[in-house]
């Protein structure tokens, strides 16, 4: 009898990732449903998962893509964190963690989503034991003994013993296994850009806790920086409307001692 397999609605970082990671770790079958179209990418992909946005990748995570034999393709295009900075405004004394004193390669490394996706879709249609149903989608579950079965918008029918909701923040599939969530509003939103500079940035990583809200500036290959700052609302809108160069003056200003020079910013999106 054939092997049930194991379904994951999503295919986005996590449910890639966790599609390559339950074969290597044995399972046989893996059933990716995406609803987004999803193709053997030859160039960056751009999904909602894997968009323009830039993912700090953390050792531990850098040591499961090696394990996967991915972590060299990741790196490519990745620039490493070797040392990181916390500071808090209006404090005195900052928090220093580096490479060479943790006795570690790198802390991490900056990777663009696109290229992320790129590495992970290339590694999943590569993966015979992987089937990518996309685009597609849920249009019933229904739990029988020993798992689910599940109906998908393609009008198949699959059963699984295991059904992993990796559809992102708002899963559909959460809402409709009945797991709760709670949403709470901040009344923060997060702003990101893609900055360049005047000097390089040697790997360093800033965060820093503005009175107002965090500000994280990520190092990118070809010497540029990812900032992210999440500010109340009324202020990430007063910081869109502004001149790149009145925009960029301000988060010079905002930045830690330690942060390179900036020159230039790309498209603010938050
Ligand atoms: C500004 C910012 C910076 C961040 N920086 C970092 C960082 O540095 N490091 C880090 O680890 N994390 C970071 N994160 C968080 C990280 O981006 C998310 O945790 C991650 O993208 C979540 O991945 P996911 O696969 O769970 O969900 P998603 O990325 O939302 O992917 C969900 C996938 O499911 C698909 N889908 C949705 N609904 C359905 C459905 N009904 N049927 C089938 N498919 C469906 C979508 O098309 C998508 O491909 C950051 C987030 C933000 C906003």
């Amino acid at each position: 009898m054939t092997q049930q397999p194991l379904v994951i609605v999503g295919g986005g970082m996590a449910g890639a990732l966790l599609a390559l990671l339950l074969r290597r770790h044995g399972a046989a079958r893996v059933m990716l449903i995406e609803s987004h179209p999803l193709s053997l990418p030859d160039a960056p992909p751009l999904t909602p998962s894997f968009d323009a946005r830039s993912t700090a990748l953390s050792a531990g995570t850098l040591a499961v893509l090696d394990d996967l034999g991915l972590g060299h393709a990741v790196r490519e295009h990745a620039a490493a964190i070797g040392t990181v900075h916390v500071s808090r405004q209006s404090r005195l004394g900052i928090t220093r963690m580096s490479a060479a004193e943790e006795g570690v390669e790198q802390l991490g490394a900056v990777v663009e989503n696109r290229w992320l996706g790129f590495v992970l879709l290339g590694a999943l249609f590569a993966d015979e034991g992987i089937e990518v149903r996309a685009p597609d989608t849920l249009s019933g579950i229904r739990r029988q003994e020993g798992g689910y079965q599940i109906t998908l918008a393609s009008g198949e029918v699959v059963e699984t013993p295991l059904l992993i909701a990796a559809d992102g923040a708002r899963s559909k599939t959460r809402e409709w296994l009945g797991i709760s969530a709670r949403d709470h509003d901040t009344g923060h939103d997060a702003l990101i850009a893609n900055l360049s500079l005047k000097e390089p940035h040697k790997g360093i990583a800033c965060e820093r806790f503005l009175n107002d809200g965090p500000l994280a500036l990520l190092p990118l290959p070809d010497q540029r920086m990812a900032l992210v700052w999440t500010g109340p609302r009324a202020q990430v809108d007063q910081w869109m409307a502004l001149a790149d160069d009145e925009a960029l003056a301000q988060l010079q200003g905002r930045c830690p001692a330690e942060a390179p020079r900036l020159c230039g910013i790309g498209e603010r999106q938050r």
